[in-house]
């Protein structure tokens, strides 16, 4: 986009780094059941492709400017990919050290992104989860000097991030006032920062946490899914006294489903957590009253799940 600015001609989407393009995603319109709307954030907008750029360069900045971390660190952290990819992202305009746990199972396509970033992997046991990457983790940082992990399961800057995602999205509404917002919750983080901030400006909002079938949260017996990012295997701490209004629990039947049509109907690469998100949005569009606003997340793209078929389903 250019303007001009006197005889000069300045061009506002210069950017001297690509760090400097996390944040400030789309906001996106879509049909909904009963004249109602969702309005969902496009956060595969971000340089690392997904919503997770907001955490890994919110954490790194603040450890550093805390003194928590210093040059020399070596930044040790599980994460199912996403976290991965922002943390790397961050690490690399530091120049910092980064070793990443990740479960073995989880899309190679993160995978690649992540050491192409410039950092290593470790491969811990799927049947472990993420508890497992954790617990790898920090017996790695044990034995190696002057490391740190963030966890982002337990360490309040994870939702803090996400308090300017909702300012965002309260600037992208405008005059809208939102009924509902509707997002998926692997940490939690996300959505407690998110609906926290959010309720600040419009108090009666409702927030409903998006699960996939086999998470804790979702009763039943916990199992294995196909919906990568989100299911929880521990309480969030950040939900205690955060007042939950209702959880979608989607199939991953349900939200590849909704992956497909997504792209054919709209022309829409999305990752599989958004496809459980579009579809948590629309069955509570047809549960509310019409012409209801429902605000959502779409995490990343669908081009980080081709290995894993989420065309084919
Ligand atoms: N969707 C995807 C694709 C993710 O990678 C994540 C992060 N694990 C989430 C949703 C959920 O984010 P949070 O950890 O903040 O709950």
């Amino acid at each position: 986009m250019s303007v001009f600015f006197a005889f000069l001609e300045v061009n506002e989407m210069l950017v001297t780094s690509v760090y400097q393009l996390v944040g400030q995603t789309p906001l996106l319109e879509l049909p909904a059941p009963n004249e109602s709307r969702i309005y969902a954030k496009l956060e595969m907008f971000n340089p690392g492709g997904s919503i997770k750029d907001r955490l890994g360069l919110a954490l790194v900045r603040g450890a550093l400017e805390a003194g928590v971390i210093n040059r020399q660190t070596t930044i040790i952290e599980p994460t199912a990919g996403n976290t991965g990819i922002g943390l790397a992202l961050a690490a690399s305009k530091y120049q910092l050290r980064l070793i990443l746990v990740v479960p073995a199972g989880f899309s190679q396509e993160k995978q690649v992104l992540m050491k192409a970033l410039g950092a290593e992997l470790v491969l811990s046991d799927p049947a472990l989860g993420m508890q497992g990457a954790l617990a790898k983790s920090r017996q790695l940082a044990s034995q190696i000097a002057n490391s740190y992990v963030f966890n982002q399961f337990e360490n309040v800057a994870n939702p803090k991030a996400y308090r300017l995602l909702a300012k965002e999205i309260k600037q992208d509404l405008g005059k809208l006032t939102p009924t509902a917002f509707v997002a998926g919750a692997g940490t939690g983080g996300t959505f407690a920062g998110t609906l926290q901030e959010l309720r600040q400006v419009y108090p009666d909002i409702k927030g409903i946490v998006v699960q996939p079938a086999g998470s804790i949260l979702s009763g039943g017996v916990a199992h294995q899914h196909k919906t990568e990012g989100i299911g929880v295997e521990i309480e969030p701490p950040f939900f205690k006294d955060l007042g939950i209004d209702g959880i979608a629990t989607i199939s991953d039947e349900a939200a590849f489903k909704q992956v497909r049509q997504a792209a054919s109907k709209w022309g829409l690469l999305i990752g599989s957590s958004s496809g459980a998100a579009l579809q948590a949005s629309l069955e509570l569009a047809a549960k509310l009253p019409a012409r209801s606003k429902i605000v959502t997340i779409f995490p990343d793209s669908s081009e980080r799940y081709l290995s894993k078929n989420i065309y084919n389903f």
